[in-house]
């Protein structure tokens, strides 16, 4: 239902009474306890099928809270309306979560998070990650298409959040970068950076040290659509990549930042962009960097896309939607991006 349609017959003292009543009571109103399968049957985008054997589902009843509940025609599986979605087992309101997820378009930190819900550090924690792995699927969707800037930049292993007792043992001789080589190693993380000429933005960890065609076709590879060429400074593990996707390769020689029309000033506009707002977080584990990259890219997609004041709305219904459930437990066992074995195997080290 169109918000203009519901008022369009109203006088203007109701409308102003109708706005005073929804400001006084707007907390209550987002935190019934159905709020969370109201904002999904609003915004489900795919139609909802059974998930054992692709059935059309029936409505069936509701829970006590209200929740719509789902049989599916052929085998008889039931569902509810939040099954499989970010909300499923959530005892929290949609008021928080709304909250929760203003509060990361915000940047706040996790501690912040929690006083301002009144909810532990540990719920904030575990909201966080939950919204960043809803985002995966908006991540996934994204494609490069046209003239592209890429770029690689590398990030020093974090190992934030590992039991002591599994650390490699070089931090009695702890440099700065937490790592005795200097420059480009394999105790870098390499993330391959590309932007193409409407704003798409790819942010991917690869691997370890530096970048390689490979680890391009694993990245930017799986990306590109219709994309037509490729500007970079790094050309070297380009030219094979460029070359086997038929795309034209502008190589900017090194000590330029141009070459004839072309430039790689965006991408480079958007690493110390990506600098500044990963600090604000204080280091983040490597376990959990993609979901920061991730996170990144979703605000500056959002931000191209929308108006500020619609980011946050469009933001409910990217989150809360279909197939984006994980298990908290899941979220504390998220793998490392990249192969430890590898980057400490001079200290004999096994994860
Ligand atoms: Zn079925």
């Amino acid at each position: 239902m169109k918000i203009e349609e519901l008022l369009k017959d109203l006088d203007p003292v109701t409308i102003i009474e109708f706005k005073n009543y929804i400001l006084d009571n707007l907390s209550k109103l987002c935190s019934t306890k159905n709020s969370n399968s109201k904002i999904i049957t609003k915004f489900r985008k795919e139609e909802n099928t059974c998930k054992k054997c692709g059935c059309k589902l029936y409505k069936n009843g509701r829970t006590t809270s209200g929740i719509q509940k789902y049989i599916c025609s052929n085998c008889k599986a039931t569902y509810s309306e939040t099954t499989n979605t970010i909300i499923n087992h959530s005892k929290l309101s949609f008021e928080i979560w709304k909250n929760v997820i203003d509060n990361l378009i915000n940047g706040f930190s996790l501690r912040r998070i929690a006083e301002e819900n009144e909810i532990s550090l540990l719920t904030s924690f575990r909201l966080r990650h939950k919204v960043l792995y809803a985002l995966k699927h908006f991540i996934e969707d994204i494609n490069l298409t046209g003239e592209i800037q890429s770029d690689e930049k590398y990030f020093s292993i974090n190992l934030k959040g590992t039991k002591p007792k599994k650390m490699p043992r070089y931090s009695k001789k702890r440099t700065s970068t937490n790592s005795p080589y200097r420059g480009i190693s394999h105790h870098k993380i390499c993330v391959v950076s590309s932007i193409d000429e409407n704003d798409n933005l790819l942010l991917k960890i690869v691997g370890l040290g530096r970048c390689t065609t490979d680890m391009l076709k694993n990245s930017l590879g799986q990306k590109i659509n219709k994309a037509k060429s490729i500007t970079t400074d790094s050309a070297s593990a380009y030219q094979e990549f460029c070359k086997k996707n038929n795309l034209i390769l502008n190589a900017i020689p090194s000590g330029f930042h141009s070459k004839d029309i072309y430039n790689i000033s965006e991408i480079n506009g958007i690493h110390s962009q990506l600098e500044t707002w990963l600090s604000k977080f204080r280091g983040v584990s490597t376990r959990h960097l993609q979901e920061y990259l991730d996170w990144f890219v979703y605000i500056f997609t959002m931000k191209k896309r929308f108006m500020l004041n619609k980011i946050k709305t469009e933001s409910y219904s990217n989150i809360i939607i279909n197939n984006n459930y994980i298990k908290a437990n899941d979220i504390f066992i998220s793998k490392m991006p990249i192969d430890l074995n590898i980057a400490y195997a001079e200290y004999h080290y096994q994860s």
